[in-house]
């Protein structure tokens, strides 16, 4: 649980002087004037952008599946050393 906690206010503190772009979704520094990500692109740079985004955040996904499943595979494991003691 506090693990959790310290995770959601690391994101937090991360997140405090970014903002999100209007344009790409990603986030950069408030202190810069334009977006790192997508400031230099045309409309046909975005598209490619926006679709190797759309790729990473499934395979980010995919990447979280695979730990619930170890976790959950983790507690199996506990309860049966538990019940064989
Ligand atoms: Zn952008």
């Amino acid at each position: 649980m506090s693990f959790g906690l310290g995770w959601k206010a690391w994101q937090l503190s991360r997140h405090k002087n970014q903002q999100q772009c209007p344009r790409c979704s990603l986030r950069y520094e408030r202190t810069l004037a334009k977006c790192p990500h997508c400031g230099e692109l045309d409309s046909q740079g975005l598209a490619e952008l926006k679709a190797r985004i759309e790729l990473d955040h499934r395979a980010n996904t995919r990447l979280g599946k695979s730990f619930i499943f170890l976790a959950v595979l983790i507690v199996i494991a506990l309860v049966l050393l538990n019940s064989q003691a």
